[in-house]
């Protein structure tokens, strides 16, 4: 898909990765809508682009709330005309304990982001982006979802369950226009990662490959241009080999 031109809109705009995959996607010419629960990041977005702001618009939207994310669509027709692209970044981690130290609330919570705002966000938006003649769906799973970090149980289990609907739906959807790419970061430094405790983000820490917030925006929007079906992001060479040699499709 060439970005030129398109409209692509990207949950978590606000911080980490969705922040740096809206600077990239303005970078290749795309226009942006910005979604994030948190308007004053949203801001701190739109400031750091603001060169290129007649191509931005930002929308203050929870991805669980299910009628705000419904009259999205909309929303971002109504600024741009249209719209190509969605890239699910928005998510949330949890307390870096065992699961049965986590209260009921937590885990709903997770739950509700990580995997039904990705749904959320996809149902909304894909009878548009059926429509266009070249559109892309990105989602932003992580390598939690196929090797679990002990203290962040149902985090992984969401990602896990994101990564299958993710692939399922690049299986409903392979006879369409609309390319569906499914992104498995590595150990990444964002304040998710600083949130939730040392084990993550100790450079020493060599069981997850380590990238960062920039790079892994790359390789996010770099997904979406070539609709690649699968992308591992990490800087450990070794250990993203050994990964992606467990299954074949795999692309780094
Ligand atoms: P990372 O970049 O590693 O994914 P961050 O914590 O840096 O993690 O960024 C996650 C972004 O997702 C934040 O800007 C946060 O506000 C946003 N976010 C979290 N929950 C929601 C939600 N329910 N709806 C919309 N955006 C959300």
């Amino acid at each position: 898909m060439r970005l030129g031109g398109k409209v692509v809109a990207v949950t978590g705009a606000g911080n980490g990765i969705g922040r740096q995959v809206v600077l990239r996607l303005l970078a290749r010419g795309a226009r942006v809508a910005l979604v994030d629960l948190n308007g004053d990041w949203l801001q701190q977005t739109r400031a750091l682009a603001a060169d290129h702001a007649d191509r931005i618009s930002v929308h203050i939207v929870d991805v669980t709330d299910v009628a705000a994310v419904n009259a999205l669509p909309a929303a971002v027709i109504a600024e741009h005309g249209q719209v190509d692209g969605l890239i699910n970044v928005a998510g949330v981690i949890h307390r870096f304990v065992p699961v049965s130290a986590l209260e009921r609330g937590e885990i709903e919570r997770v739950v509700q982001v990580n995997f039904w705002g990705t749904v959320n966000m996809c149902l909304a938006f894909l009878p548009e982006l059926r429509q266009r003649p070249q559109a892309g769906l990105v989602n932003v799973a992580s390598l939690a979802g196929l090797l679990p970090f002990a203290g962040q149980t149902i985090y992984s289990a969401t990602k896990g369950a994101v990564k299958q609907f993710s692939e399922g739906l690049y299986q409903e959807l392979a006879d369409t226009d609309v390319a569906v790419t499914t992104v498995f970061p590595g150990n990444i430094s964002t304040d998710l990662s600083r949130n939730s405790g040392v084990a993550m983000i100790d450079p020493g820490n060599r069981k997850v490959p380590a990238t960062t917030p920039e790079h892994t925006a790359r390789r996010i929007v770099g997904g979406m241009e070539k609709g690649k079906f699968r992308v591992v992001v990490g800087r450990d060479a070794n250990l993203l080999d050994r990964l992606v040699r467990l299954s074949p499709r795999w692309t780094t």
